[in-house]
């Protein structure tokens, strides 16, 4: 037979089947369990449609083909012809689960059923109160174990006037570094870098901040900054951001130190923090500044502070938030971090790119404790330090 005088035959035939059957419903019977819908000869199942509707939510069965003489209107459900070939069954009350079903041995019957939910609303709501009521009681008994560990600095070392800690707030003016949901890693990390600054002069700390407002700063100033004022520590805070492919994905704080690295998210990272100096600033080979610095002494003390500080910032903000992810210490060949001699880290506080880690970047509750855990690490690392010296 010719491939088209089947084509059409097919097309006629599925016609046929779909338009010229039309079955009728000729009785109803009802009972506060179900409703049992009695057609004129066997109905396919495929021609039922079930789906919810909302405002009032109700359940829906749309019988295609279908013919009723009567409707049927009750306080709970009604059975209408709501176009040509379409019988509508509408159950009105959440109390009933319905399900449209066919019992064994009768073919031209069809059922639907009215599971009573047993006020499973009653239920659930009460599940969710007590779920409510478990969490409120989790974050006031974390509230409180902040209170406690923010009281407590357990770190304190000698102070000498002469000693600053210079905090390097990333990008600003023209240069805004990452960008994630319309927010922008330069106020960010200023935000932080500023509440920074006031917990270490809290604590007793001399410090200064290589930009305190929303200006450009040449990368090579600011280490020359650090070396203007004898720094002892040098801390620069960044924001992390990631393409879109893994935007929901990647979170986490990491800590970096200066030094030539292997790791392809370091380079990563690194590339993307440089951009600023490699546009315009002289042509030094980048690899002899690295081995420069690299020679000297700094290299294993900046290592041992940004352990230090990615440890306590971790451990700060776990106890009071979930979910966060410690990224680790890392290095990379960052040119801010060139030529400062001294321990110098550089902080990603995490993803701008990341929808949730967003929100909470720029929430100051979180900014607080997570400067409070950057403050102890610092601490820690100089009251170590003493102790070595001292020894
Ligand atoms: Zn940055």
């Amino acid at each position: 037979m010719n491939i088209y005088i089947k084509l059409l035959l097919l097309f006629i035939f599925s016609i046929n089947l779909s338009y010229g059957q039309i079955y009728k419903i000729e009785k109803i019977d009802i009972n506060s369990k179900e409703i049992s819908l009695h057609f004129n000869k066997e109905y396919p199942k495929h021609y039922i449609r079930h789906f919810k509707l909302l405002n009032p939510s109700r359940d829906v069965f749309d019988l295609k083909h279908t013919k009723i003489n009567h409707s049927i209107h009750k306080k709970y459900f009604k059975i209408q012809q709501l176009k040509y070939q379409i019988v509508r069954v509408t159950i009105f009350s959440k109390k009933f689960k319905s399900r449209i079903y066919k019992p064994l041995f009768s073919h031209k019957l069809y059922r639907i059923s009215l599971t009573k939910y047993l006020s499973i609303e009653s239920i659930s709501d009460n599940i969710i109160k007590k779920i409510r009521r478990k969490r409120e009681l989790a974050k006031k008994r974390r509230a409180k174990h902040y209170k406690k560990i923010v009281k407590f600095i357990k770190y304190k070392p000698n102070i000498k006037s002469n000693e600053v800690i210079v905090i390097d707030a990333g990008h600003g003016g023209y240069d805004t570094g990452a960008i994630g949901g319309g927010k922008r890693e330069k106020d960010l990390v200023l935000m932080i870098a500023k509440k920074l600054s006031k917990e270490l002069k809290r604590r007793g700390h001399h410090t200064y901040m290589t930009r305190k407002s929303n200006k450009f700063v040449k990368l090579s100033k600011r280490t020359k900054i650090a070396n203007r004022k004898k720094a002892i520590l040098f801390i620069s805070i960044h924001a992390n951001s990631v393409g879109k492919k893994h935007r929901n994905k990647l979170h986490g704080i990491e800590t970096f130190f200066l030094q030539k690295t292997r790791d392809a998210k370091s380079k990563r990272v690194a590339k993307r923090e440089n951009r600023a100096v490699l546009k315009g600033t002289n042509r030094l080979s980048k690899n002899v500044i690295i081995d420069s610095v690299l020679s000297g002494p700094k290299i294993v003390e900046s290592n041992k502070l940004a352990i230090s500080v990615q440890g306590n910032i971790i451990k700060s903000l776990r106890q009071k938030y979930k979910g966060i992810r410690d990224g680790g210490v890392r290095s990379a060949p960052f040119w801010v971090l060139v030529g400062a001699s001294r321990p110098s880290i550089l902080i990603e506080v995490g993803y701008i790119s990341h929808p949730k880690e967003r929100k909470r970047l720029f929430n100051k509750t979180y900014q607080k404790v997570l400067v409070k855990g950057l403050a102890n690490g610092v601490d820690k690392y100089l009251y170590n330090r003493k102790k070595e010296i001292d020894l």
